[in-house]
């Protein structure tokens, strides 16, 4: 019988504004894979609950909201998006008021519970770059390609501000370092990239210079013969 091959996952995890978007896309797209923002479906959830009135700091409510809202999956331009009654809310999400409100429904265990089995559907789409803050320690710990970026505070304060917003990226840090359910951590075995005064093109090129090397090494492993 022939060999069903898994789909590779890369994980690429890290603080705010270091960069994962910026570079997970561009990994993506040199490989051909598909690229997925999983911080976007935690906003999804934090707009669809204020858009509701919805009290965001209360952990019961928002589960409620998560095991109600009607949703799906899609791929576009081989990028993943969650859809709300068939509504992509790409604008809505990246406002400062949803932002700041994120942190709260992304540390209700419910939620990480639903994301979890949500993100790892996403491999119906193919190979993927998988973006976020627990894709390497908590949604695909299997996965031999892991990554986690980080830049200084003054730096990555900058480049937020060159896309248009304020926030406080330390207090956000915090509440995701903090919480109980899978905190962002650097993932065991992970290689850490500090970009403060790289290029993405330089950050991207180190990255996929390592999938590279870590995906002819498996090819060389499969294509041994066994003794
Ligand atoms: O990456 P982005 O800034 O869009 O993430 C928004 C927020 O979503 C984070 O600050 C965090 O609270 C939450 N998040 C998370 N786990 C992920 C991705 C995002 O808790 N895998």
């Amino acid at each position: 019988m022939k060999e069903r091959k898994e789909p590779i996952v890369i994980a690429i995890d890290g603080t705010s504004a270091s960069g994962k978007s910026t570079n997970a896309r561009l990994v993506a797209k040199a490989l051909g894979y598909v690229y997925v923002d999983t911080g976007a479906m935690y906003r999804t959830l934090a707009w669809y609950c204020l858009k509701k009135g919805l009290d965001v700091h209360d952990p019961k409510v928002v589960a409620a909201a998560c095991r109600k809202w009607k949703t799906r999956l899609e791929c576009v331009d081989n990028s993943v998006r969650l859809l709300v009654n068939g509504y992509y809310p790409e604008k809505e999400i990246r406002t400062a008021e949803t932002s700041a409100a994120t942190p709260a429904v992304a540390a209700v265990p419910a939620v990480r519970e639903w994301m979890k089995k949500t993100q790892r559907a996403c491999t119906q789409f193919g190979n993927l770059v998988m973006e976020g803050r627990d894709i390497g320690t908590n949604v695909f710990p299997e996965t031999e390609f892991k990554f986690y970026l980080d830049a200084s505070l003054e730096e990555r304060t900058r480049r937020r501000a060159a896309d248009g917003v304020k926030e406080n990226l330390a207090l956000r840090d915090q509440r995701d370092s903090q919480r109980a359910a899978a905190p962002l951590m650097i993932p065991l075995g992970a290689v850490v990239v500090n970009n403060s005064g790289q290029t993405p093109k330089e950050t991207s090129e180190l990255i996929l210079a390592e999938i590279r090397r870590r995906l002819a090494q498996r090819g060389a492993a499969a294509s041994k013969p066994s003794s």
